[in-house]
């Protein structure tokens, strides 16, 4: 089987990811190949942090391997959070801030369009492959549910009256960002002679 490299070292992406495409390919993630580098997302678009995941493994390993960035996006805020949405309070993965100061940031205004958005780059056989998942949705006034992880209490989607934080792991993975990339990419990989 060919072995397939998800520059992650979060656990509950590795497995969701396995579960669409861990019959293709071997997936490994950075520490079963042995790297425990903090590649540097230094990127302005979700494109070009993917992009710097998945050259950062290919030269230092020639593997097949692929990155993702993802993040929020909110009209009203000129797009921001964007690629800073893991530390837009500061400090890295302060999920509760990053809220807060979304909420203090759309306080009293009106437009509250949203939408996640997950680029994968992936480097297979020596060629790049991109693969975009978006979820439009609005921003809550206030934080509703407990499940799921950073904005997931304030984010809608269209089409539902309640947030993703309020929906069950299976039925957020069903519609979410992240899993429509995954789709794409494992629908290459299913067009691949492997
Ligand atoms: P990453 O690139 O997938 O690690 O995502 C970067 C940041 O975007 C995370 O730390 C979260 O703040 C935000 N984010 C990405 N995906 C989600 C999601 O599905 N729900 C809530 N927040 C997310």
């Amino acid at each position: 089987m060919q072995q397939l490299v998800f520059a992650t070292n979060n656990a509950h992406k590795l497995e969701e990811v396995k579960a669409k495409i861990g019959d293709k390919v071997q997936l490994l993630s950075l520490n079963t190949i042995g790297c425990y580098d903090d590649i540097p997302e230094t990127g302005s678009t979700f494109h070009q942090n993917a992009s710097i995941k998945s050259h950062y493994i290919y030269n230092k390993y020639h593997l097949n391997c692929f990155g993702d960035d993802s993040g929020l996006e909110i009209d009203a805020l000129s797009g921001d959070p964007g690629v800073y949405s893991a530390r837009y309070a500061g400090e890295h993965g302060n999920h509760a801030a990053n809220n807060q100061k979304v909420l203090a940031g759309l306080k009293g205004i009106t437009n509250r369009s949203a939408r996640f958005k997950t680029v994968i780059s992936l480097l297979w056989n020596g060629s790049e492959y991109f693969f975009e998942g978006t979820v439009e949705g609005t921003i809550r006034h206030e934080l509703s549910g407990a499940a799921g992880f950073g904005y997931d209490p304030i984010f809608q989607p269209d089409g539902y009256k309640i947030t993703f934080a309020e929906m069950t792991m299976a039925e957020k993975n069903s519609i979410s960002h992240r899993a429509i990339a995954v789709e794409k990419l494992q629908n290459f990989l299913n067009s691949q002679a492997l």
